[in-house]
């Protein structure tokens, strides 16, 4: 049986008891990997190693020699795409045709895109009055922030992970990364590719283990980590949050969402079907900027629900390496019982079940995966669970509306504000129905489009602060003032 180790000071190191978890492959239940779990002993070598990694030579390194090395690291995921490909797909059972479009790909190109960023960023001088005449000088400096804790989720493993690790250390930091128990794979393949690239040893780290009570909560209390950056749930960026406090330790949160999408009736409707369809069904509703509320102008609304009921039913389910299959299992049994529970809400709370609504029917070898079938529904109260509840699974409630001001109040409705996609072809409304939405990101006519140097993060309780372009750099570095008395 195959061990995933943690990977400290540059090298695959086993937990001090052997305490083991099993990696479980979610499209048949078969166990493909014993996880070794981090205790204290490990959590505290990886924030050592990366504490000593920062005096050391990455630490003397110019920017230009570490962002050559950063982009032999991307050079590096694309060299080994493949055996990434493999592991992303049976950690995650997603089909392999959506994450070699985008997981693996995106997984180098965060690496490259922040390297390239730092090396043209500004920074400010001022000169500045002084009573004797002769003036002062002001200029900032971006320092490395010092080490950081990443904890990511199991929905598109390596890509998010790379998004904090790339620009963490493009701006000279050292990482402890704790991957999810659900998906530590690529995490830790990660660390053979930055041992070739030339990465020096305790620069990345990697410790597995669940959250609470385990490598997650000792990761976020260890007082060597200078700051935390997060993704995932809000009520576990709350315990994050809390967690940094002590040592007033500075925190990045990603977190949940219960986004709304509002189709207007003068919109493009094949573009509303086909986008709606991909956002809230890619990668099986495990996508956190995915639309589980569809608010639909009410000329328009049988049609629309007849579509994307035409659109989910024609879906592939299959496991990854099915070249026809765009739909996947769930991550994990446990988490097929939460989307599952909420399947079960909408029916008490009296849905119409458009389509869906269970589990689909596997083939023999596959009937121990997570299935479950895409579901559609109408006919929910504003206030059910159903509509109001991240469920971060296939599935999405539909409901009429009838004026723009009424579609702003419904999508504003909750206390989430993630992302939100609107669709019509009258650009007066685009500008100003997007301007009223409380969101971190608004698409116009389309979903998932993200240029990796925009602002992304969330508003309300979907996350606190920004990363992706400058906006990384100003999380991953300290600006420090230099005054010069002239
Ligand atoms: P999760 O919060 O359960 O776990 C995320 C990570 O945190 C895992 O590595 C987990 O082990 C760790 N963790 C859990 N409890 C912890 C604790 N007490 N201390 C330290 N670490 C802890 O989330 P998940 O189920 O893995 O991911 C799904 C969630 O992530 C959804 O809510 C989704 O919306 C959100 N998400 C948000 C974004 C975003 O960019 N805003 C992106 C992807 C996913």
């Amino acid at each position: 049986m195959k061990e995933i180790k943690h990977f400290i000071n540059g090298q695959y190191v086993g937990s001090a008891g052997g305490k083991r978890f099993d990696n479980v492959n979610p499209a048949n239940g078969q166990v493909i990997a014993k996880v070794h779990e981090a205790g204290e002993a490990e959590v505290d070598a990886a924030v050592k190693a990366a504490r000593a990694a920062l005096k050391g030579p990455w630490g003397k390194m110019t920017v230009a020699e570490r962002t050559e090395i950063l982009h032999r690291v991307a050079d590096g995921i694309t060299a080994r795409f493949d055996e990434f490909l493999e592991a992303e797909c049976l950690d995650t059972g997603k089909p392999k045709s959506l994450a070699s479009h985008i997981d693996i790909p995106r997984g180098a190109a965060n690496f490259k895109v922040f390297a390239d960023l730092i090396r043209n960023v500004p920074t400010e001088a001022f000169e500045m009055a002084t009573p004797d005449g002769a003036g002062a000088l002001n200029y900032a400096v971006r320092r490395p922030k010092g080490v950081i804790g990443v904890i990511s989720p199991w929905n598109l493993p390596l890509l998010l992970m790379t998004w904090k690790v790339g620009p963490a250390l493009a701006c000279g930091n050292c990482v402890v990364v704790k991957p999810s128990e659900e998906t530590p794979s690529t995490t830790a393949l990660l660390g053979e590719v930055m041992n070739a690239a030339g990465v020096p040893a305790g620069v990345y780290n990697v410790v597995h283990g669940f959250g609470g009570d385990s490598a997650g909560a000792l990761l976020t209390a260890h007082p060597g980590v200078d700051a935390i950056t997060f993704t995932g749930e809000t009520g576990t960026g709350e315990t994050i949050m809390r967690a940094a406090a002590k040592g007033v330790r500075q925190v990045s949160l990603e977190l949940g969402g219960k986004n709304a999408g509002i189709v207007f009736a003068d919109c493009d409707l094949d573009k509303a079907i086909e986008g709606t369809l991909r956002s809230a069904f890619a990668n099986s509703g495990q996508v956190c900027l995915g639309t589980e509320r569809v608010y639909v102008e009410r000329p328009i609304f049988e049609e629309f629900v007849a579509r994307l009921k035409a659109g989910a039913e024609a879906l592939k389910i299959g496991e990854p390496n099915d070249p026809q299959a765009n739909f996947g299992p769930l991550v994990s049994l446990k988490h097929r019982e939460k989307v599952l529970s909420y399947y079960q809400q909408a029916r008490d709370d009296g849905a119409t079940v458009v389509t869906g609504g269970g589990v689909p029917e596997m083939p023999a070898h596959l009937a121990g995966g997570a299935w479950v079938q895409p579901t559609i529904w109408t006919g929910l109260p504003d206030d059910s669970p159903v509509v109001t509840e991240e469920i971060f699974g296939p599935c999405c409630h539909i409901r009429p509306f009838d004026t723009e001001e009424e579609a702003i109040e419904l999508a504003n409705s909750l206390p989430y504000g993630l992302a939100s996609a609107i669709w019509t072809e009258n650009a007066s409304r685009a500008h100003r129905v997007a301007g009223q939405i409380e969101a971190g990101i608004v698409w116009v006519n389309s979903w998932f489009l993200r240029d990796l140097r925009t602002a992304f993060g969330g508003a309300k309780q979907s996350g606190i602060g920004r990363e992706g372009g400058v906006h990384s750099l100003e999380f991953y570095t300290e600006l420090k003032n230099i005054c010069v008395k002239l």
